[in-house]
Order: structure tokens, then sequence, then C-alpha cells
């Protein structure tokens, strides 16, 4: 397993919460978070936020997903070719991207219709919507942090921690 294989673990994450997977990608997913303790992780981390956004039943354009995780890809791919010390946090930052690009379309007027019947006032539902957008930078911290104390205890216990740092 490599940093591709992980990357491709987290885009097809959100793949399927879209319903925007097919049999064979979701059979490799689910073998490889078998197979792979960190990605077993954050998809369990992840699992309440991807449940909250399936029970929106949001309707994403695919074209977005698609041009975003491109995006994504092409930028990890160069990076791998440079710096490889920067992947994971280039995956982090596209993590967020991806939630910003997707929530964007239609959290604004969920909020918007939940404050009008609820007759809360305006800042506090624009507010509500400030910090689900802030949502994936505590979110990367998180993980940037539980990733160097993972790679910290692989490195006391003296099993090797599969890390692209490494491979550079
Ligand atoms: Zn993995």
């Amino acid at each position: 397993m490599n940093f591709k294989s992980h990357h491709r673990a987290e885009e097809l994450l959100l793949s399927e919460t879209a319903g925007e997977i097919t049999r064979a990608e979701s059979e490799w997913l689910h073998q490889h978070l078998d197979n792979c303790p960190a990605c077993k992780d954050r998809s369990r981390q992840w699992q309440p936020v991807l449940q909250s956004l399936k029970a929106f039943q949001v309707q994403v354009s695919p074209e977005l997903i698609r041009s975003t995780k491109q995006a994504v890809h092409n930028r990890a791919q160069e990076l791998q070719d440079s710096r490889p010390g920067d992947l994971l946090f280039w995956s982090a930052a596209a993590s967020s991207w991806i939630w910003i690009l997707w929530s964007a379309s239609w959290l604004w007027s969920i909020l918007d219709r939940l404050g009008n019947s609820l007759r809360l006032p305006a800042w506090t539902w624009q507010m509500a919507f400030g910090f689900w957008w802030l949502l994936p930078a505590v979110a990367v911290a998180v993980v940037l942090s539980l990733h160097r104390e993972q790679q910290r205890s692989a490195a006391e216990s003296g099993i090797p921690f599969q890390s692209f740092q490494e491979e550079g």
C-alpha cells in the first residue's frame, strides 16, 4: 500500500457518500479498508459527517466533483514527483477543498430555509455556515497530529511505518 492507494480510498469514500461509485470501486474500497488500519480509522472518524451528508440527500453536480477530484489528483501527482514531504499536507488540504466545494452548493440554502422557518436572526445561521466551513481546517489539524503521533509510536516500536516520506 502506498500514498496513492490511501488517497484513492479517501476519494472513493467521498464518492460513495455522493452515490457516485461503481461496483468495482466499492469492492476495491472495502478491500482496502479491511487491509489498511489507517484508512479504516479515517473512515470511522468521517462516518458521522458522511452520514449527516447522506441524510441531507445531497444533490451535487457530478461534474463539480469530478473536476475537483481531477485537480486534486493532478496536484498530488505533481507533488509526488517533487516534494514528497508535503503530500500528506496537500492530501488533507485537498480533502478540505472538496468539502468546501461540495457543501457550498446546498448548505447555504438549507441554513437559509432553516433560519427562516425557526425565525432566527440571519447572523446566527450565517455564523453556523462559517463554522461548517471551519470544520475541514480543524479536521486537517487533527489528522495531521494523529498521523505524526502514529509515525512517532511506530518509530519507537521499531515497526516500519509506511510513509511516503521514507520513499523520497
Ligand atoms: Zn489506506
